[in-house]
């Protein structure tokens, strides 16, 4: 039997193959032309096995430790953040919260479609007026006359008017704050769903975001997958997610960093190459330094992690607050060093940094992580409103 790490080289080469040959060419018109990736490629994810790296093989899955899934989304992120967005969602995304609350029911209703790419989940908790304050929120589900209905609307989804599902984090109860907090699956055509128009972003182009409107949106009891009073639950799940949030980042700052590696040795200014000078070979160092650190950060929150096991909230904090601005840091030195072909949008490296800022805010911001960071590590908690 194969030692795990080779399964995990393994994997890690066969994702960044096939990124390159089926994603990479396409990246750049995927960007310009804000198209996500179609379901027949979603379909070929699946069929590799990408979208159920760690789900259980009785849904479709092989049963793989997070890590794997986090060796695979980052070879896609660093060449198509569209496509790895797709295997984010299946392996670190909502689909988690199905795989690790749902009901027996729910996980054989959705599990093996997201395995194969037939159904997409995407995770809807922001609204206008709760960002990071999400316990504010007002998406409320309430019953009557015997029946559950969802009123209110989330704004910034990702993947919103694509996906097929979506998880949406609501009020149930009168209980204040987190305590009335659950989560509820809709469907993309259930009467009553609306979606915004699109919104433009800086960045994140190909993978679609707008606002998503509930009005009478009857949700069967089945569907309810976390009733309220477990928020703590489904926030120590959503901690996976942030991991995946945190391998997007360092894709972009690998990337950033093996395309600067090429060019200052290409590259010839006064008679020799870049990287002959002791100042670009400084700067070189720092995103050396500044990579490795996060990627280790990560690597301490996943490694160790069995099928189903959660990772160490505080851990997770730490390497998305580090990833995160690394990946703007890294991008932002990485255009500077390239001059003015980093500035051109031909190189992709502005790409990088635009998407860069948006994986720093979607998940829980830098600052809410180092609240998060100080809550935990003392064991205290911080009243915001207070
Ligand atoms: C690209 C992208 C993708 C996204 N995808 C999704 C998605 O799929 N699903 C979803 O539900 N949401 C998504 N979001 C929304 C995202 O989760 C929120 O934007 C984020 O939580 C911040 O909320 P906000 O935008 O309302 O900013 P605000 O909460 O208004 O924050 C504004 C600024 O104030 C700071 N701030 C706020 N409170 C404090 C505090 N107590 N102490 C110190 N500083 C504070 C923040 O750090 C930030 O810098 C996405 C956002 C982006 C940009």
């Amino acid at each position: 039997m194969k030692a795990r790490d080779d399964e995990l080289d393994e994997v890690r080469a066969l994702a960044a193959k096939v990124a390159a040959e089926r994603f990479g060419p396409r990246a750049a018109e995927m960007e310009e032309m804000r198209t996500p990736i179609s379901l027949e490629e979603r379909l070929y994810l699946g069929e590799l096995g990408f979208l159920g790296i760690v789900h259980a093989p009785e849904y479709g899955g092989s049963g793989q430790p997070l890590r794997h899934a986090l060796a695979v989304i980052e070879e896609f992120a660093k060449v198509s953040r569209p496509a790895a967005f797709q295997i984010f969602e299946a392996n670190t995304g909502p689909a988690q919260v199905v795989a690790r609350l749902g009901s027996q029911e729910q996980k054989e209703r959705w599990l093996p479609k997201i395995v194969t790419g037939e159904l997409t989940m995407a995770v809807a908790i922001s609204e206008a007026e709760a960002g990071s304050a999400a316990t504010d929120m007002s998406t409320r589900l309430s019953e009557r006359d015997g029946r559950l209905v969802l009123n209110g609307s989330k704004r910034w989804i990702s993947n919103a008017s694509e996906a097929e599902l979506y998880l949406v984090y609501c009020r149930m109860s009168d209980a204040l704050g987190a305590k009335g907090i659950g989560a509820v699956v809709v469907s993309k055509d259930a009467p009553g769903v609306r979606f915004g128009k699109p919104e433009r972003l800086m960045g994140f182009r190909g993978i679609p975001s707008c606002e998503i409107f509930f009005d009478d949106v009857e949700v069967p009891q089945a569907d309810v997958v976390v009733p309220a009073g477990s928020f703590g639950k489904l926030f120590e799940t959503f901690s996976i997610e942030r991991l995946g949030n945190a391998t997007m980042s360092l894709a972009i700052g690998q990337a950033a960093l093996d395309r600067t590696v090429a060019y200052v040795q290409e590259r010839t200014q006064f008679g020799k190459p870049l990287i002959q000078f002791q100042a670009v070979q400084m700067q070189l160092a720092d995103m050396v330094l500044a990579v490795d650190s996060a990627r280790l950060l990560i690597e301490r929150a996943a490694n160790g992690l069995g099928p189903g096991e959660a990772p160490d909230t505080l851990h997770v904090s730490i390497a998305k607050c580090a990833a995160n601005e690394m990946a703007k840091r890294v991008s932002d030195w990485a255009i500077q060093l390239h001059g003015g072909y980093g500035y051109a949008e031909e190189y992709g490296l502005e790409r990088l940094h635009r998407d860069a800022h948006g994986w720093a805010i979607a998940g829980g911001t830098p600052a809410m992580q180092r609240i998060r960071i100080v809550s935990e590590m003392l064991g205290l908690r911080f009243d915001q409103r207070a």
